[in-house]
């Protein structure tokens, strides 16, 4: 018989038995378990880690893409001028350090690119971009570096040169491989290209001061439309000069130092005066008057043109107004303002001759707007739209320095122009049977065609006024009347209308030569 406490004990180590049977049971589920769950985190961990890699990887792929594209062009795909800047400090420090190791940097931009995305669209742009960046890697040696900058430039480093002519010889390579036509579906594209060379030189310690260089080289080539142009110290004068000029003009519009001269219009059967042409000048408080020449080109680089000729155009308006109103003979009397290609692309060009035209009240077939051929021609189709709006305000056209730029003979019916004015350069040249005469003659019956009146210019000789009368033409302009004048003595003339009619005979000599000095001292008396 077991007692109950007996039992008691039974039971207590039966218990334990169960529970040890028990714990050893499920330590061996937990093992398993533990097992599953390790084998599941394992899998799930190197799921993990196969994503982190991925992760790395994307992520140095798009740290790579983005120094890539840092520095690289994203349409050739050429280094940009990041990376060309880099290299050219490498180069400059190794040329520093390595004696008879030289180097040459040159500055590229294709000549009329503008034009021909204008005109023949963007992705034709972008085509003719690719191609010549194909040229330029096909023409460089292994160790040289070609880059795009931006549009059309373009930077080569030549990398161990012997010197200048060597690096001359390359360059004229260059042009002529980019010379040869493009052949852009299915169309033959032609372009060129201005190069600005500067070559290595221990002056130098930035690798910037060299590219600089090297363009302001290149727009010598273009100015001087030799094509190529190696850098000299000369040329960065000029430079610091022309930005000297600048900032000057900037406090030349705030301290009003611009000023208009007037040079007289005359209709050439009466001899009488009909209008002026208003000429910017720049009363400079150290250098004096200063000709537009050297100025309205900087102006026409920094956007400066677009307040200066609205000056000029509010300026000359009043002032017209005001002689206009003098008397009822001067109410006829015309202005011609010169506008700058670069403002005639401008927008708000139409909308702020407007402007000006309702704020000073006058009579808007009175204002003569010049507008220079080639700066027509730049873009043909965009300029008919624009000459048409300004037309219908009113106001009359005029195509200046016309037969010097690009033919505009196709479009010439076109465009909605009152006047043509042949360029000096043929009337200076003018002699009977010559060619320049016979480009006169031409002008004149084209115009006669096509509606159209001709404003000779630069007429300096009785000679030449014999022959434009000969071949009719309607009006002249020139030193042989008068040099362009102050307010002032403009104003004399319009007193006095007929002035030339008692200094130049009706019946002049062709064949008399009158230097403009003596005509000036008759006027003048
Ligand atoms: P342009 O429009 O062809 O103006 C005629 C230029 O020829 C003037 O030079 C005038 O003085 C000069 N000229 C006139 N008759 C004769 C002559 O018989 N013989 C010679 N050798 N020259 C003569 P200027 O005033 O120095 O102006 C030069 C150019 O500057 C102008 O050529 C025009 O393109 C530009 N310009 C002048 N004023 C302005 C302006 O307000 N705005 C813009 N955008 N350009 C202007
Ligand atoms: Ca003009
Ligand atoms: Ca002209």
């Amino acid at each position: 018989m077991i007692g109950a406490a007996g039992f008691a004990h039974l039971l207590f180590c039966s218990t334990l038995i169960y529970l040890e049977k028990n714990k050893k049971q499920n330590d061996v589920k937990t093992e398993r378990d533990r097992a599953e769950v390790a084998e599941t985190y394992i899998k799930e961990l190197q799921e993990y880690v196969k994503e982190q890699d991925k992760t790395i990887l994307s992520l140095k792929e798009s740290k790579e893409k983005f120094r890539h594209a840092a520095f690289h062009d994203a349409l050739t795909n050429l280094p940009n001028r990041n990376l060309f800047l880099e290299t050219l400090k490498f180069i400059l420090e190794k040329h520093k350090q390595t004696p008879n190791y030289n180097f040459a940097v040159l500055f590229l931009n294709l000549n009329r690119f503008k034009t021909i995305n204008d005109s023949l669209g963007h992705s034709t742009g972008d085509r003719l971009i690719l191609n010549v960046a194909k040229r330029l890697i096909e023409s460089v040696k292994e160790g040289d570096l070609v880059a795009r900058f931006n549009g059309d430039e373009f930077g080569i480093i030549l990398n161990d040169v012997v010197g200048v002519e060597e690096t001359i010889v390359f360059t004229d390579f260059i042009r002529q491989k980019i010379a040869s036509p493009f052949l852009i579906t299915g169309r033959e594209v032609f372009s060129s290209v201005s190069v600005g060379i500067a070559m290595g030189s221990r002056d130098y310690n930035e690798a910037e001061e060299i590219l600089r260089d090297a363009d302001i080289a290149m727009y010598h080539a273009k100015d001087t439309l030799k094509g190529v142009e190696i850098f000299n110290r000369s040329m960065h004068t000029r430079a610091l000069t022309l930005l000297q000029i600048e900032t000057d003009l900037r406090h030349a519009l705030e301290r009003s130092e611009l000023c208009a001269y007037f040079q007289p219009i005359l209709d050439i059967g009466s001899m009488q005066l009909v209008g002026f042409e208003s000429l910017i000048r720049w009363n400079h408080p150290t250098r004096g008057l200063v000709p537009p020449g050297e100025f309205i080109p900087v102006s026409e680089d920094t956007n400066l043109i677009i307040p200066i000729t609205l000056w000029m155009l509010q300026h000359s308006c009043e002032q017209l107004f005001k002689w206009q109103n003098k008397s009822p003979l001067n109410q006829k009397l015309f202005l011609s303002v010169n506008l700058s290609g670069k403002h005639f692309a401008h927008r708000g060009l139409v909308n702020q001759v407007h402007r000006i035209l309702i704020d000073t009240k006058i009579d808007p077939s009175t204002l003569k707007l010049e507008i220079t051929e080639s700066a027509v021609m730049e873009n043909a189709e965009t300029a008919i739209k624009m000459l048409k709006e300004l037309k219908e305000l009113g106001v009359q056209l005029s195509i200046d320095d016309f037969g010097t730029g690009y033919s505009s003979l196709s479009y010439l019916h076109r465009f909605p122009i009152d006047t043509l004015k042949v360029d000096r350069s043929f009337v200076s040249t003018m002699e009977e049977g010559s060619e320049n005469g016979e480009i006169v003659r031409t002008v004149i019956s084209l115009a006669k065609t096509l509606g159209m009146n001709v404003v000779a210019e630069g007429i300096e000789t009785v000679h030449q006024l014999h022959q434009l009368k000969i071949l009719n033409c309607e009006y002249g302009q020139g030193y042989l009347f008068s040099r362009p004048v102050p307010t002032d003595d403009a104003e004399m003339m319009i007193d006095d209308k007929n002035r030339w009619q008692k200094v130049l005979p009706s019946s002049v000599n062709g064949k008399q030569k009158i230097s403009p000095q003596t005509i000036q001292l008759e006027l003048t008396q």
